[in-house]
């Protein structure tokens, strides 16, 4: 696989849209059913060898094989956490690096939070995927490829992928080309064909690519990483509050709302003696009180024993709770499955004692 990857002549499939496949195929001189029938290979029956497409022509398949490869994740280990609400997998990707997927369990949804980027850049202070730094982006065909086996999974267990999240590892909007055309890729009906607002793309905050993504012709939710009500408090969490404010947040969230004609959920994360007291609660309703938005708010998942911040206690979750009802704001609280596989929020992390582990 590998070899494949670095062998920049050949063309990943999976990362094609069919109109791509379409010419690509054209040049080869085949008819645009090809196209369809390559499109069908690889998004709905998942193989990942050109050889086992057997209904092209042997002839089409070594020429096809030449100049187009399918990329595959290697997956390397799963497992369920005991609620049986979340699996968590964890694959290799091409050049060797490791990532993270979920399959979250909540009633009749069945929710895939998938990773874009190996590592992430942003070194939030309370997130154990910024420790690691920026390893390396993710292809379109490594982010459609986790929802691809994920589905896969799903569909053994008579289940069906219902959402997508891109909050796994990783900025998604500091790998924009490659998120967006995987989302692309995701909503074509002939593929996995998940449409309406059953995607939801979070971002730490980067305004441009907000930007960005609300002219695309992609009708998909924005979760903006808040944690924060005042900007000194959000600067030494998040560095990349040094150049986007809380305010140029609510200002592209008002811009976002105007364009696309729904608001973005705005996610707050409740850590002890940091982000959780009354008065955060209080600033938090007024900074988003002119705001079209939600707010989810997700108490802390602690880190292991390295962990430098602490869950709030349910009686201080429930008291900020009540202090952001009286102040009139609505919410939801996520309350992430999967704590124990380490597969909650900010626990994804390349670890390969885990991995073994759960060999
Ligand atoms: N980089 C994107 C996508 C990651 S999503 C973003 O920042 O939005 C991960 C979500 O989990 C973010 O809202 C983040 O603030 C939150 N998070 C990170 N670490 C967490 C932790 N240890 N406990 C709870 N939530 C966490």
């Amino acid at each position: 696989m590998s070899i494949q990857r670095a062998d920049a002549s050949r063309a990943d499939l999976k990362s094609m849209l069919p109109a791509e496949i379409e010419a690509f195929v054209a040049e080869l001189g085949e008819p645009s059913y090809r196209a369809r029938q390559i499109f069908d290979w690889v998004h709905n029956k998942g193989v990942a060898e050109i050889d086992e497409m057997t209904n092209l022509s042997k002839s089409l398949r070594t020429a096809l094989g030449e100049v187009a490869f399918v990329t595959r994740l290697r997956l390397v280990a799963q497992r369920e956490s005991q609620t049986g609400q979340a699996v968590k997998f964890l694959f290799e990707v091409p050049t060797g690096e490791r990532i993270e997927s979920v399959l979250i369990v909540d009633g009749a949804r069945r929710t895939v939070c998938i990773s874009s980027q190996v590592g992430c850049p942003l070194d939030c202070k309370f997130c154990a995927t910024g420790r690691m730094g920026l390893v390396r982006n993710l292809t379109p065909g490594d982010i459609l490829d986790q929802l691809i086996q994920v589905s896969a999974y799903a569909h053994e267990r008579g289940e069906r992928v219902t959402n997508v999240v891109m909050m796994g590892m990783g900025e998604p909007l500091l790998n924009y080309d490659a998120v967006v055309r995987a989302l692309y890729l995701m909503r074509q009906t002939e593929g996995v064909g998940l449409g309406g607002r059953r995607i939801t793309v979070s971002t730490a905050g980067y305004v441009p690519g907000i930007r960005k993504l609300a002219h695309e012709e992609l009708n998909v939710g924005l979760a903006i990483s808040l944690n924060a009500t005042t900007d000194a408090v959000r600067e030494e969490l998040m560095p990349i509050n040094r150049r986007f404010k809380i305010d140029d947040l609510l200002e592209v969230a008002r811009e976002f709302h105007q364009l696309r004609g729904y608001g973005v959920t705005f996610e707050y994360v409740l850590m002890d003696g940091v982000t959780d007291s009354d008065e955060d609660a209080v600033r938090l309703a007024q900074l988003t009180a002119d705001v079209p938005c939600k707010i989810n708010l997700i108490p802390y998942n602690e880190l292991g024993s390295e962990s430098d911040f602490r869950r709030p206690s349910q009686a201080r979750l429930k008291a900020f709770y009540r202090a952001l009802e009286g102040a009139g704001a609505e919410f939801t609280v996520r309350e992430s499955r999967g704590r124990d596989i380490d597969a909650a929020c900010g626990q994804l992390f390349d670890n390969q004692e885990a991995a073994v582990a759960a060999h």
